[in-house]
């Protein structure tokens, strides 16, 4: 493996050191990394047409080092033209991995309305999937997968992966620490509450409501005591004044905007020791908003909302890109 001095260029933690398996109805491969929102379009790939087989890693970082090159030699690689994560900074330079994002999957326990898979559920629950974990234990062997950077998934709901208990047991066993599982809370995972007891994994729940009825008309299951019993559970398994679970809400216009939905929400937060909250707004909605003039009643709510959690100090309160670009 090739080691090389460091150098200051623009670049990205993806483009040096990510990797991001990808699968969905436009193919299953394997890419630099998720963003699909740069303007150049993102999408750069490193091996198109992976189903799971044994990687040439030798073959993984020469593509790699190609775009590495591209961005020392002052240019920037097609897809990544424009992305608000480049940035210039001195890069290492050496062939490994420590940003990972498993995005191979596309079956889901929960219908959300605002998903991508509502367009076609069935299809998507049943889009073939592979296993991760003998390429997570293949990389971990080699020593080309470090700790450091930042290990996510997509999907799909990363807790009915077959592979997802053994493939977290394993990450932290070897140490790493910035796990984020997004899920929707219906199936209550051992290793999750592992990972969050250590400190090493966050949870991310969207619960989008603060009621049985809410949580319905969005997810079409009626699970909305399921999951506020897990994620209670879960927040019962953090270390004394370390938080890792994040409670999120994603307004949705007409179904769940109103103010009493959205304090009960905060209430339950607080009460529960749930103290990482996410609020963003239905990428739909906004689609349509821009062209629209502004809905000042959701701009008051989203206003009214941060203020409260602030006054409720909750160690932190993050506002999602969709919804700081409204406000
Ligand atoms: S610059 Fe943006 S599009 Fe390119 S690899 Fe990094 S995050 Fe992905
Ligand atoms: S939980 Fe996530 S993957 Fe599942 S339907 Fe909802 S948004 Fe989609």
């Amino acid at each position: 493996m090739e080691t090389r001095n460091k150098e200051k260029y623009l670049s990205c933690k993806w483009l040096e050191s990510g990797v991001c398996f990808d699968n969905g109805v436009y193919g299953s491969n394997v890419k630099v990394c998720c963003y699909l929102s740069a303007p150049g379009g993102g999408n750069t790939m490193i091996f198109k047409d992976y189903h799971g087989e044994k990687i040439n890693w030798d073959e993984f970082f020469k593509i790699k080092r190609e775009y590495r090159d591209i961005q020392k030699a002052g240019g920037i690689v097609s897809g990544c033209q424009g992305c608000i994560f480049l940035e210039e900074n001195y890069w290492d330079n050496d062939d490994y991995v420590d940003s990972v994002i498993f995005d191979h999957f596309t079956r889901c326990n929960c219908n959300c309305s605002y998903c991508y898979t509502d367009e076609d559920k069935k299809m998507y629950n049943k889009l073939k999937t592979y296993n991760v974990y003998p390429i997570v234990e293949d990389m971990l062997k080699r020593g080309i997968l470090k700790t450091g950077g930042a290990i996510g998934f997509g999907g799909g709901e990363p807790t009915i992966l077959p592979e997802f208990e053994k493939l977290i047991s394993l990450l932290l066993k070897k140490g790493f620490t910035n796990i984020r599982v997004p899920s929707s809370g219906i199936k209550y995972s051992k290793i999750i509450e592992k990972g969050i007891s250590t400190g090493q994994l966050t949870v991310v729940v969207s619960i989008d409501s603060s009621s049985r009825e809410t949580y319905k008309a969005i997810k079409k299951i009626d699970a909305y005591n399921k999951v506020t019993k897990n994620i209670i559970k879960y927040a019962k398994a953090q270390q004394f004044g370390s938080y890792n679970v994040t409670s999120k809400y994603i307004i949705i216009p007409k179904v769940n905007d109103t103010q009493e939905e959205l304090e009960n929400w905060l209430y339950f937060n607080k009460k529960n020791n749930i103290e990482l909250l996410v609020l963003d707004i239905e990428n739909s909605w906004l689609s349509k908003y821009r062209e629209d003039k502004p809905d000042e009643k959701i701009l008051d709510l989203m206003r009214y909302v941060e203020t409260k959690a602030k006054e409720m100090e909750f160690f932190r309160f993050e506002l999602c890109d969709r919804a700081k670009y409204l406000l």
